[in-house]
């Protein structure tokens, strides 16, 4: 696939709008979609030429890459009866790069096997950051050949590619890394709290902690005391990074995983607990380092 390559985008949230710009700035001749008026004026504005449906969007694609909230999102786009798979030609290829069930990944890549399309699930990390800056990881599932003829693309967002197996296989990998990183955020305010209560100062145990043994990205990179580190999401009131609600999203995606092969994740399950209580105390749109505030209320400072 050259650069010239046609390419359908539908999703312009807040990780949609920066991908399709790169992959357009690339020289991809992307046409994009979002149903959100909104979110398809902020992505016009912003240099991404954009259509009026899915179907349009989706036009003539050799490609179809999708960025949607979830698992309901993405099997409604492919699969309902006005959806996208009768309206692409065989042997187009679909990238989905949302984080959804790996259970609905498989269901939406065997009906488009089912029409001679090829789907690979391609979720990402790294963040808002990572879409705008280029230097997403995406965690594939799905067919050797189909990872390859998406290649170029994904080169164009990002810096890192993980084949991980067969369809379903990237959600799964996603879903272990989000998993861990929401125990090892909460854990790390958990101890962060406790440090204060004993009179510590915060940003010197998390220095200390981040040349230590419970070093992470929660205490060198997102840290979730204010003022610890400048550029993290805890020092601007944890507005931007990753949301608390999409933490919680993913780690019930987890626990569900887990479920549907019998495997036991007790801090996981944990951890979800955590996040829900996060969003029950109104943080859910806040970053999800927030939910150290499960520990310290208004007592940080
Ligand atoms: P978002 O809510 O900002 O954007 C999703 C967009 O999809 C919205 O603009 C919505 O209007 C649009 N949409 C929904 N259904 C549609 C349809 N049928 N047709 C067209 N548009 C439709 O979400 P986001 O933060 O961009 O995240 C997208 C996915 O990426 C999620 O699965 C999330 O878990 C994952 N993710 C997010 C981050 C992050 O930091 N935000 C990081 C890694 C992965």
């Amino acid at each position: 696939m050259t650069s010239n390559t046609r390419i359908g985008f539908i999703g312009l949230g807040n990780m949609g709008a920066p991908m399709a710009l790169n992959l357009h700035r690339a020289g991809f001749a992307v046409t994009a979609f979002d149903l959100s008026e909104s979110a398809l004026a902020h992505a016009k504005a912003e240099g991404v030429p954009v259509a009026a449906s899915g179907r349009e969007a989706v036009d003539g694609a050799q490609i179809v890459i999708s960025m949607l909230p979830n698992s309901r999102h993405v099997e409604s786009l492919y699969l309902d009866d006005d959806g996208l798979l009768p309206a692409l030609a065989q042997g187009t290829l679909i990238v989905d790069c949302s984080t959804i069930a790996p259970a609905s990944a498989k269901k939406v890549a065997e009906a488009a096997q089912g029409r001679g399309i090829d789907m690979i699930d391609a979720p990402v990390s790294g963040g808002t950051a990572g879409a705008a800056a280029g230097t997403l990881t995406f965690i594939v599932g799905g067919k050797e050949e189909a990872l390859a003829r998406a290649r170029p693309a994904l080169e164009a967002m990002g810096k890192n590619i993980f084949h991980m197996g067969a369809s379903g296989a990237g959600q799964v990998a996603k879903l272990c890394n989000n998993m861990a990183l929401g125990a090892i955020m909460a854990v790390t305010g958990e101890a962060l709290a406790l440090g204060a209560a004993h009179g510590l100062d915060p940003a010197t145990l998390s220095r200390m902690m981040a040349v230590s043994t419970g070093r992470s990205w929660a205490t060198e990179v997102c840290n979730p005391w204010p003022g610890v580190l400048e550029n993290a999401p805890a020092s601007r009131g944890y507005s931007g990074g990753f949301g608390n609600d999409l933490m919680l999203k993913d780690l019930g995606l987890a626990v569900e995983a887990a479920m549907s092969v019998g495997a036991t994740v007790p801090l996981g399950e944990l951890a979800r607990n955590l996040y829900s209580l996060n969003r029950r105390a109104g943080r859910g749109a806040l970053d999800f380092s927030s939910v150290i505030q499960l520990y310290t209320g208004d007592r940080q400072g």
